[in-house]
Parts: C-alpha cells; structure tokens; sequence
C-alpha cells in the first residue's frame, strides 16, 4: 500500500531497510583454472564443469571473468 513519504518516519524506513543488504553472491574456486565461478555451474572463464570440458570457449575470452 502506497504512504506519503512524509508518513514514513526515519526510524522506520531505517527498520524497513535493514532487511535491504546486500549479500555477496556465492562463488568458489574452478578446480581447473582457479577463476572463481558460481557453485553448480559450468567455470565462465574455461568451460570446465565436473572435471572435463563441457563448453568450448574461445582463446580470446579465457581471460574473461563473470561471476
Ligand atoms: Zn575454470
């Protein structure tokens, strides 16, 4: 439900917002290439996943870190 901002006291909109943080995203180490990468997902920088190569990636982007 939509309240006038001036409604909203300082105390709290601060209670409201301690819900807000942000939280780092999970992530560990590739066991192949050492770049970190989501758990559970194929390595963005070398295409590892399982311990073989599952998603050829070019030479160019190996570089490339997404996580
Ligand atoms: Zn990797």
């Amino acid at each position: 439900m939509a309240v006038p901002k001036k409604k909203v006291s300082p105390s709290r909109r601060g209670m409201r917002r301690s819900h807000e943080a942000l939280t780092a995203s999970a992530h560990h180490e590739c066991p192949n290439c050492g770049e970190l990468k989501r758990p559970h997902n194929v390595c963005a920088s070398c295409g590892h996943y399982d311990g073989r190569e599952v998603v050829a990636v070019a030479a160019d982007k190996k570089a490339v870190v997404n996580v």
